[in-house]
């Protein structure tokens, strides 16, 4: 064999060891072309975690929406000056476990995900209904059962007696976590979670007023899903104790439009 024979043989045994080197690291195209800069990790139960990778997107599911009132909203994550943000380039996927759900709340959940939706300008994507227990506890990231991907967006029911947080008036609790993208220093929300107080909303949705009160109730705790803080203003919606509000506030809409206008992973900003 020639020394070039040589040089070529040993060439592609490389890159064949390459190759099989990062299908068995996991490593996958957008890690080569992001080579030099690391993927971030989560740690999650001591382990270290790469961050997956988001979905293709060509851009904004849904076109911005501007705001056209103004009034008091807040942050619930601020990474510096800027909010920290679902990426309104993919859709936000979203499970239901409707275990203990009083009759009428799934279609109530649709609702008030079709309100935050249109204020927004965020797409909701339904996965379907789920066994997992919606709880402030969840591990961001449950390959058996989403797959390697961050875990959807969960909407649950419970009591005051397995959630000691409901008790009271609290009818419901929301929020999301706040983690890298994948590659870079931007920080995205991911996850979600909304458990409502099964007893109080069926009590409410006895009357059609009162109706309106739980879709407010659910409202309320998706609108911190999608990022915002509690306001001390008591017209508006994220106001901490409803007392008979029961639509979006024009401080509420504010901050949902700009809760819809963050920017994308790996796409720069929202056109
Ligand atoms: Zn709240």
């Amino acid at each position: 064999m020639t020394s070039r024979a040589k040089f070529w043989l040993s060439f592609l045994f490389l890159v064949l060891v390459a190759v099989v080197y990062l299908g068995a690291s996991g490593m996958t195209w957008t890690d080569i072309q992001n080579l030099g800069t690391p993927r971030n990790a989560l740690i999650i139960e001591g382990e270290d975690i790469r961050i997956p990778l988001p979905e293709d997107s060509d851009g904004r599911v849904l076109p911005v929406v501007e705001a056209t009132t103004s009034g008091a909203y807040s942050f619930m994550f601020m990474d510096g000056d800027t909010p920290v943000l679902w990426d309104p380039c993919r859709p936000i996927h979203y499970v239901i476990n409707p275990t203990g759900a009083p009759p009428g709340g799934e279609a109530l959940i649709r609702q008030a995900i079709a309100s935050v939706s249109e204020a927004t300008g965020l797409s909701f994507y339904p996965e379907g209904l789920t066994s997992e227990v919606a709880s402030f506890d969840r591990a961001l990231i449950q390959e058996d059962v989403y797959g390697e991907r961050f875990v959807p967006f969960i909407i649950g029911w419970s009591t005051e007696t397995d959630l000691p947080e409901l008790q009271g008036s609290v009818a419901g609790l929301g929020g999301s976590s706040s983690v890298p993208g994948a590659f870079g220093d931007q920080r995205f929300l991911q996850g979600g979670v909304v458990v409502l107080d099964a007893p109080d909303l069926a009590k409410m949705m006895s009357t059609e007023e009162g109706r309106a009160l739980a879709l407010a109730v659910i409202m309320h705790e998706i609108g911190h899903v999608v990022g915002l803080g509690h306001v001390d203003d008591a017209l508006e919606l994220m106001n901490p104790s409803n007392s008979n509000v029961k639509g979006w506030g024009p401080g509420d809409l504010q901050g949902l439009a700009l809760a819809g206008a963050g920017a994308c992973q790996g796409i720069g900003d929202p056109e």
